[in-house]
């Protein structure tokens, strides 16, 4: 099976729309989405609806849990604030039905999926070095996790007396070795490089590769703009940062 994974589209279109016509491309089996559809950018539902078309499965993220009043929105800092309590405003109500629904943590084979960390999926901690994913690495039974939420994609390998990361592009999946594997995000990369960012992970060829592909970066500022989204954020689109 190949699967196109993503996450953290945060309510931007152009990113989405342009990772989607990729994966379109590439016809993978299932398209998997790890959460945070919604914060900072300035198309909350139609992003919301363009994952439900095409996701197999969806999971919750923070900002998605915020805009329902499920996460505790005084963790977050104060431009990631000023974001969601304009998408509170602007969420329908369906797209609100939809999000309440998603789940936080799913298995698939030897495989699982979760926004922050398999260990206490609700908490959003954050996995930023090796410790953090040492600690990990006992709650997922499989090979296997594949996380979001930093925006900074990175691989983290676990064999019985090492533990590594890596900022490769492709890798094989090894026998002997347990991965957490971070997909950086499709609406805002921190990563210095703004280009959206998702992953396709083979589970035959064993192979995965993280994939960066350019989008209309501006037009999504001017969205932002327009709408009165703080400058800190319409700024960071430009750096990935
Ligand atoms: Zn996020």
């Amino acid at each position: 099976m190949r699967y196109a994974l993503f996450s953290d589209v945060h309510s931007n279109l152009e990113a989405l729309n342009a990772v989607l016509e990729e994966i379109q491309r590439e016809k993978p089996d299932k398209i998997l989405c790890l959460g945070d559809l919604i914060g900072y950018g300035p198309n909350p539902n139609k992003c919301v609806q363009r994952v439900r078309e095409v996701a197999d499965l969806v999971l919750a993220g923070n900002h998605d849990y915020a805009s329902l009043g499920k996460a505790n929105i005084f963790n977050f800092n104060y431009y990631a604030r000023m974001a969601i309590e304009w998408t509170i405003k602007e969420l329908s109500e369906d797209s609100q039905k939809y999000l309440a629904a998603l789940p936080l943590m799913e298995e698939i084979g030897d495989f699982t999926l979760v926004h922050a960390t398999p260990k206490d999926p609700a908490e959003w901690d954050y996995i930023m070095n090796l410790d953090d994913a040492l600690e990990n690495f006992g709650y997922f039974k499989g090979q296997l996790c594949f996380v979001g939420h930093s925006h900074i994609p990175v691989i983290i390998v676990q064999t019985d007396d090492n533990c590594w990361a890596t900022r490769e592009m492709e890798i094989r999946i090894e026998e002997g070795k347990r991965y957490i594997i971070n997909i950086g995000s499709v609406g805002q990369p921190r990563d210095l490089d703004p280009r959206a960012c998702y992953g396709v992970f083979d589970s035959e060829r064993k192979t995965f590769q993280l994939k960066r592909v350019p989008y209309d970066i501006n037009l999504t500022q001017e969205k932002m703009r327009q709408v009165g989204l703080p400058e800190f954020l319409i700024d960071r689109l430009g750096y990935g940062q």
